[in-house]
């Protein structure tokens, strides 16, 4: 059987730098394209190209001769980000989108996955920290998130009638806070388990450190490796309405801290900074659709996940702060 041909957009970043990874050593020949190259090590994609998919003529350039599209390429970042710049992220997001279904297309590319985000979820159905799960079909009557969030649902639907008009296999993967090893932990984008685990293993122990909000905010967490592994089951399945991709396991922001400081072995004090986002009061996934159409659904338990990711972030300041220290010639 010829050897199938996969282009990863967003391949420089967190979650397309592992899937290269993965999809390389599952025998794919991978294209990974990006306007960076990975920020930590090397991508193992058999290509890697810079370019601007803002641009049609650069996305017709990426789709080129593979047979199947992992579209991840995004502006986005955590909370802080993506409410405080709604109009570049929309701006960029579109027209990413935009040309890269319809390079897609064009090219008779046949299978096509976008990554949308449990931000296309109305603000009316989490309110609460004791939130419902919420399911596929929750996501209308439609109140997403003012900019990144609207800009997901709508390329959502792009994709349901680029499929229904055009014929190219669109699928919809929604994700629910992916944290791991090799992601974004500092900078202002970094969303808030990398957040945590930077601010613990900067502290020492007895020492005070600043969490957003009061810290009862509810969320659930996917590790990065299940995040990976259902993509590509989603890929190879006939599943084409939007789908969730989290863990169904709900907790607070103070949870998660106690959790990052048993594994950083210190005891720290909290200052809760009630001006910084918070986003949505809670918000959890409802997994009985990844259930029932893929059989399957995320595995790692948050311990595990968050005891590799405080490791490779605790590592990553360390190195940091040992070659500050050489520059300033300490
Ligand atoms: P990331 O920021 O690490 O990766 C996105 C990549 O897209 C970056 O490397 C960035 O350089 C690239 N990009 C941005 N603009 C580009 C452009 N004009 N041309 C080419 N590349 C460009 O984010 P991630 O966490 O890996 O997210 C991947 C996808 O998953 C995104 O679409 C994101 O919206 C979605 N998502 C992620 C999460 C999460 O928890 N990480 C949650 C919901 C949705």
């Amino acid at each position: 059987m010829p050897q199938t041909k996969v282009l990863v957009t967003g391949a420089g970043g967190f979650i397309g730098h592992h899937l290269c990874r993965y999809l390389a050593t599952r025998g794919y020949w991978v294209r990974g394209v990006d306007i960076k190259r990975p920020e930590f090590e090397r991508s193992d994609a058999h290509e890697f190209e810079l370019l601007d998919l803002r641009r049609a003529d650069n996305c017709a350039r990426a789709v080129r001769g593979v047979d199947q599209v992992y579209s991840l390429a995004a502006n986005m970042g955590g909370i802080g980000f993506i409410e405080t710049h709604r109009a570049e992220i929309t701006r960029d997001n579109t027209m990413i989108d935009l040309h890269m279904l319809d390079a897609a297309c064009s090219a008779g590319v046949p299978d096509f996955l976008y990554t949308s985000s449990a931000c296309v979820y109305p603000g009316y159905l989490q309110k609460s920290a004791d939130v419902q799960p919420l399911r596929e079909e929750d996501a209308y009557p439609a109140d997403a998130e003012d900019g990144y969030g609207w800009q997901k649902l709508y390329t959502e639907r792009m994709c349901r009638h680029y499929r229904e008009d055009f014929g190219l296999r669109t699928r919809v993967v929604r994700f629910h806070n992916i944290f791991g090893p090799l992601g974004t932990y500092d900078g202002g984008r970094e969303k808030s388990p990398a957040a945590i685990c930077r601010k613990v293993a900067l502290a020492q122990d007895g020492d005070e450190i600043e969490i957003w909000g009061d810290g009862n905010q509810t969320r659930s967490y996917c590790y990065i490796e299940d995040c990976i592994e259902g993509l590509h089951r989603l890929m190879k399945s006939d599943v084409y309405e939007p789908l969730n991709l989290g863990q169904d396991r709900l907790i607070s922001v103070n949870q998660l801290v106690s959790l990052c400081s048993e594994i950083g072995g210190k005891r720290l004090r909290r200052r809760y900074d009630l001006t910084k986002p918070q986003g949505v009061r809670g918000r959890n996934s409802d997994n009985s659709r990844l259930r029932a159409v893929l059989g399957w659904e995320p595995a790692t338990s948050l311990e595990d996940g968050l005891a590799q990711t405080y490791r490779w972030i605790e590592q990553q300041v360390s190195l940091r702060q040992a070659s500050q220290q050489l520059a300033a010639g300490e």
